[in-house]
């Protein structure tokens, strides 16, 4: 039951607006994803999505920053669960009654040690460095079990090359069930708009996804005990920055997240 509570949810990333420098501090994604959410508002809700919204708005999402899309709810501009699988798990609440409640939502990987990655064959060789660089920074952090390796069959995490229909650069799921995110998606539609210290920094940002991590930048999700409010290095934040590594906050994160035995 416990694996079945955690959300299947995805995170997006920044702004195609980013890319250009002028533009960078601004998220555009926000206003329009307000716009959305009231127009549904006002508009024509089915009876499931004002099931959704309400389920939601009282595990502790701002109803504000809920907006539906397909087959799926974006919440803060930057994060998506499915429809189905908020189905799923309003169904087993229903079944539980109040033995759920009393527990905590996990989202993490019950195994860090050997997370294997996979690219699809048409990922750019730019994005597979990038990837590898990323990796290689998770796998030398101090008083981390993390470890991500590149194969190529029997992979945990794919990482691919999609058209995603949004202004952001990619997406990565967030755990589901203890196991990570078994996507990073990588919007082909924008992604030549970043240089090469950009792309590590989106792809340590999202594989970081796919162990757990949330935005540093955000009310959303569990606060890191140790780690300071706001930390404009963190590679979790929602805007592209620059990869210069982890700051102290991510390696404090990750190291009490994922502790090394
Ligand atoms: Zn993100």
């Amino acid at each position: 039951m416990r694996l079945l509570k955690s959300m299947l949810m995805y995170s997006l990333l920044f702004s195609a607006s980013m890319i250009a420098q002028d533009y960078f501090s601004e998220d555009v994604s926000q206003p329009e994803l307000k716009d959305g959410f009231l127009e549904d508002r006002s508009g024509n809700l089915s009876f499931e999505q004002i099931e959704i919204l309400d389920y939601l708005t009282d595990k502790g999402y701002d109803p504000d920053q809920l907006h539906f899309d397909g087959g799926e709810v974006v919440y803060e501009g930057d994060m998506r669960l499915s429809v189905v699988a908020l189905n799923l798990e309003m169904k087993l609440e229903k079944c539980q009654g109040d033995i759920l409640k009393q527990r905590k939502h996990d989202n993490l990987v019950t195994d860090v040690e050997n997370l294997k990655v996979k690219f699809d064959w048409d990922v750019p060789s730019r994005w597979r460095e990038a990837t590898e660089t990323a990796i290689n920074a998770f796998n030398s952090l101090e008083g981390s079990s993390v470890h991500f390796s590149v194969v190529t069959t029997e992979q945990d995490i794919t990482i691919k090359f999609d058209h995603l229909w949004t202004t952001n650069a990619a997406l990565g799921e967030l755990p589901l069930g203890g196991s990570p995110g078994s996507r990073v998606r990588i919007n082909r539609f924008v992604e030549g708009g970043f240089n090469s210290n950009q792309r590590v920094y989106i792809m340590a940002h999202e594989l970081g996804h796919t162990i757990g991590m949330r935005h540093t930048d955000s009310q959303d999700g569990v606060h890191v005990e140790g780690t300071e409010a706001t930390d404009d290095y963190s590679v979790f934040n929602t805007k592209v920055g620059s990869w210069n590594g982890f700051s102290s906050g991510d390696v404090i994160a990750l190291s009490s997240m994922y502790p090394q035995d």
